[in-house]
């Protein structure tokens, strides 16, 4: 799934592309994307419009458009924006059609990513806040706000930091090799961590956002940019799918547990197991120690 670098950096690559040109015409051939909204409305309302800003909140792609309209984009697991492609791709879902006889595609073979036309910066802001939680690489992401967001969780630690509502953004690669860098277990109680964690974590998220964003992103799945090229931050994990392979530090061979029904990746010398008294307890916590797979 495109985390936070990656859709910053579609954004990127797609903003200058796209500001300043008016849609000349938009097809939505899954209704899927805009549900619940219909797609025909949806479509008459993007129509003439033009795209003043692309920006980015967590894992969301934002269109401003003339009239006060929002456009808020979520690729879920293999959605991809084409500009220009020679043909469309097989899992089209929509068509721009853009000014100046260009074209931009949205392709998602399993159908989970989403549109929705909002009106008002309220009702944008509406939406993103029901669903998002503090950005890293803003002033409000603190370790003072993860240790107070922590508070009392049994949860892993790595479940917290997946959990969009507290911390925009992270996804699985970048919650492995952050939790590395700060030499956390991700089965660690979230709420267990020292006061000097909170800040290695904090400082631990940013580096590997920066890093993954540096990289043009990570190319595993279907990730692609917007001219079909692929980012290269695979090529710099240090324990993200590197099941069986030396710690980039130690040399110890990393693991690979199920956390919260994520495929986790640890050092286990690097990134101590939690013990004593505080037992882990949850479904994440038993197929670990079963050595179980994700499906
Ligand atoms: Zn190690």
């Amino acid at each position: 799934m495109p985390e936070l670098p990656e859709v910053e950096t579609i954004r990127r690559q797609l903003a200058p592309h796209l500001e300043g040109r008016a849609l000349e015409a938009v097809e939505i051939l899954d209704p899927r994307w805009t549900r619940p909204d219909p797609p025909r409305g949806v479509e008459a309302a993007l129509r003439g419009r033009v795209v003043e800003a692309v920006s980015r909140s967590g894992k969301y792609l934002i269109w401003r458009l003339t009239g006060e309209r929002y456009l808020l984009m979520h690729l879920r697991m293999t959605g991809a924006l084409l500009f220009d492609p020679p043909s469309d791709p097989p899992h089209t879902r929509v068509r721009f059609a853009l000014d100046g006889g260009h074209r931009l595609v949205y392709n998602d073979p399993r159908r989970f990513g989403t549109g929705h036309l909002v009106t008002g910066a309220e009702a944008r802001d509406a939406y993103l806040t029901l669903r998002l939680g503090v950005e890293p690489m803003t002033p409000a992401f603190t370790a003072a706000y993860l240790r107070e967001q922590a508070r009392g969780r049994a949860a892993p630690v790595k479940s917290f930091v997946l959990d969009q509502r507290r911390i925009a953004g992270v996804g699985n690669i970048y919650a492995d090799e952050a939790l590395f860098r700060a030499r956390i277990h991700p089965l660690r109680p979230a709420g267990s961590l020292r006061g000097a964690q909170f800040e290695a974590l904090r400082e631990a998220i940013e580096h590997a956002l920066m890093a993954g964003i540096d990289a043009k992103g990570a190319t595993i799945d279907d990730f692609r940019h917007v001219d079909g090229a692929q980012g290269s931050f695979q090529d710099l994990f240090c324990v993200h799918q590197r099941e069986g392979k030396p710690c980039p530090e130690c040399g110890t061979t990393i693991r690979k547990l199920v956390v919260g029904g994520r495929g986790t990746y640890v050092c286990e010398r690097c990134q101590p197991r939690p013990r004593g008294r505080r037992r882990v307890v949850g479904r994440g916590a038993a197929s670990a120690a079963s050595g179980g797979e994700q499906l």
